[in-house]
């Protein structure tokens, strides 16, 4: 089966696992967000690109959610010696991917294929695309004026007012090379429990993605990274609210109109399935919290098993 995942950082990659996990034969293709990377240092990081190549590679840092697993910090400590900014965390070893991705773009090459080496180095199966080649970042505005998305999450701890949100530069952003195919010649697409307004909403931002979506064959299913009235974890909630979205499954829905075809929602959601139904989206009730491994297989298999049959 031809399977293609729309996916941010932390919650896609227990989703993520659990499909690649639970059909390890299929063809993956992750569709990756890249309106959060940020220069470091003088690095380019692409967080949640590297969080599910991490993750996909089994050497994620589960408890984190982030970064690798064993990872130390000494680097980070000299460089607070130093008098360098230290509130973006970076280990040690995650540094090595860092350096050679920046090596990388300097000498001329698109993302895409940074991305393709590192994942083959990794061992990586799947494929794990950036959204673009070109560079959309994610701000967000306050009322102290705009941050970068890592300034708002990491430094600030997401603990500031939200007023808006951009994704600045997306309008000149292509689709990176397979991106489009990938939507268009799968038979299932899956759009992980990521924030919908951080790391869905700049992937749904570059021209041509959500006309794909609208037009694919195949069913899209999504799973909720809303629980009742709040989010599983993180600011997806604030970040909703500030987009004028409802924070709950129908929130999410409406998010994803037109082209969402089913979203599975939690159990305790029963009571969101009709006003689903009324936004023409077909709900699917099973346990989408995800802490561990074998509930992260489970509800791939739900996502698996709930499509319907190819348009
Ligand atoms: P980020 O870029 O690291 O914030 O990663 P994502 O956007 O992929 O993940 C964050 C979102 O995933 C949050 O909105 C959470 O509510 C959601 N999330 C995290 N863990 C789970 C889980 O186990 N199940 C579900 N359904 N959502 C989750």
């Amino acid at each position: 089966m031809r399977l293609t995942a729309i996916a941010g950082g932390t919650g896609a990659a227990k989703l993520l696992r659990g499909l690649a996990a639970a059909r390890p034969r299929d063809t993956l293709t992750v569709i990756g967000n890249t309106g959060d990377d940020a220069e470091i240092w003088g690095l380019h990081v692409s967080p949640d690109l590297d969080t599910v190549m991490y993750a996909l590679a089994g050497r994620l840092d589960t408890a984190r959610g982030w970064g690798l697993t064993g990872e130390t910090f000494r680097c980070l400590e000299a460089m607070g010696d130093l008098g360098a900014q230290t509130w973006f965390n970076l280990g040690d070893r995650d540094l090595a991917t860092h350096l050679h991705r920046t090596r990388a773009l300097r000498e001329g090459l698109p993302l895409s294929a940074v991305m393709a080496e590192l994942c083959g180095r990794l061992g990586v199966a799947a494929r794990v695309l950036p959204m673009s080649d070109e560079p959309v970042r994610t701000r967000v505005r306050t009322p102290d004026g705009w941050l970068s998305f890592q300034e708002y999450f990491v430094r600030e701890k997401a603990q500031v007012q939200v007023l808006d949100v951009e994704y600045a530069g997306a309008s000149q952003a292509r689709p990176a090379p397979g991106v489009l195919e990938a939507i268009c010649e799968a038979e299932v697409v899956v759009v992980c429990p990521s924030n919908p307004v951080t790391s869905v909403g700049p992937v749904l931002a570059v021209p041509g993605i959500a006309d794909a979506l609208t037009g694919a064959r195949a069913r899209v299913v999504a799973v909720s990274p809303i629980v009742g009235g709040a989010a599983v974890s993180g600011p997806a909630g604030a970040l909703m609210r500030a987009r004028g979205l409802s924070v709950s499954a129908v929130g999410v829905a409406a998010a994803y109109a037109p082209w969402l075809g089913t979203l599975v929602i939690d159990r305790s959601d029963t009571g969101r399935v009709a006003e689903l139904a009324r936004l023409g989206v077909e709900a699917v009730l099973a346990d989408i919290v995800m802490t561990d491994r074998d509930r992260e297989i489970a509800l791939a298999r739900v996502v698996l098993g709930s499509r319907s049959p190819v348009k």
